[in-house]
């Protein structure tokens, strides 16, 4: 089987760096739907032509030598804010998502993801997922709920929010949203109501890191050149194990790779601080010193 073609944005966006050589990441052409009975090139992904109609054994039925078809739909993970690219493979029998893995094609995280991606089969899956709206039924805590429509929670809704501007109170309207992915679209309609009460996971999660980044680069989440820096400076960052974007990560060690020097302020010996040029323990609290 021959090399696919490689587009003139492919083409492009490789001479931008923007996405890995594709030869170089040895995408997809190499490996043969089906049952392989004779050696193969090794290859990570299906090769794309085949997305549309992709067979291989399932390993739950092992030792049965049971072959599934797949149509294999790209999709994005949102476990975090990084929003990596990922491949769900979506059972033609049964058009249930049998398995999710990263994405080759994708700019940012370019086929590699943290554990979290291809574990979203398990939010899928759960069987305590809220499927529609659900009203406390009984006294808060007691675990009371009753099924409403949706135009009786929007209705509800709104007209608490509506009754609260009435009477000048618009600070008892909280907007939480779990993982905020509406780039400042959602904060600018709160402001224009006058309401100073936007919360997220980000709120705790990523707040001191935004502040320093809002502060230094007047944006809360910028994407430094780091596969082209000489010198990149870890402020209690571990690439292991809980870099904020996966996407970032990969391009640091990108740039190590390049010859950049890795400088890490953390108060433990993470992995990272072990594998950098510089470890500089700082006491808890004590960075802003140091810079
Ligand atoms: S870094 Fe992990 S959790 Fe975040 S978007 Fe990528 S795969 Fe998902």
């Amino acid at each position: 089987m021959g090399k696919a073609k490689i587009s003139l944005i492919e083409k492009i966006a490789t001479a931008m760096r923007i996405i890995p050589k594709l030869a170089d990441e040895g995408t997809p052409q190499l490996m043969q739907p089906g049952v392989q009975t004779k050696p193969f090139p090794l290859s990570a992904y299906p090769p794309v032509d085949k997305w549309d109609d992709w067979e291989e054994l399932d390993p739950g039925a092992w030792p049965a030598l049971k072959k599934r078809k797949y149509s294999i739909v790209p999709t994005t993970c949102f476990n975090c804010e990084s929003a990596c690219g990922l491949l769900a493979y979506v059972d033609k029998e049964d058009h249930t998502v049998r398995k999710l893995e990263g994405n080759p094609l994708h700019p940012g995280s370019r086929g590699r993801n943290c554990a979290k991606g291809p574990a979203t089969k398990n939010q899928l899956d759960d069987p305590d997922r809220i499927l529609y709206p659900l009203k406390r039924a009984g006294k808060r805590g007691e675990g009371k709920w009753e099924r409403i429509t949706w135009e009786q929670a929007l209705k509800e809704v709104g007209g608490k929010i509506a009754a609260s501007f009435d009477a000048g109170r618009q600070n008892n309207v909280v907007y939480h949203v779990g993982r905020p992915g509406h780039e400042g679209y959602a904060n600018r309609v709160l402001q224009g109501w006058g309401i100073d009460g936007h919360n997220s996971h980000t709120t705790v999660c990523s707040a001191g890191a935004r502040h320093g980044y809002s502060l230094w680069m007047k944006s809360d989440r910028p994407s430094p050149d780091h596969a082209n820096a000489r010198v990149i400076l870890l402020v209690s960052a571990h690439l292991e194990s809980g870099h904020y974007f996966n996407p970032h990560a990969q391009r640091i060690m990108e740039g190590v790779a390049n010859g950049a020097k890795l400088v890490t302020l953390d108060p433990r010996l993470s992995n990272t601080a072990s594998m950098s040029d510089l470890w500089i323990p700082t006491q808890p609290g004590s960075e802003a010193a140091v810079f």
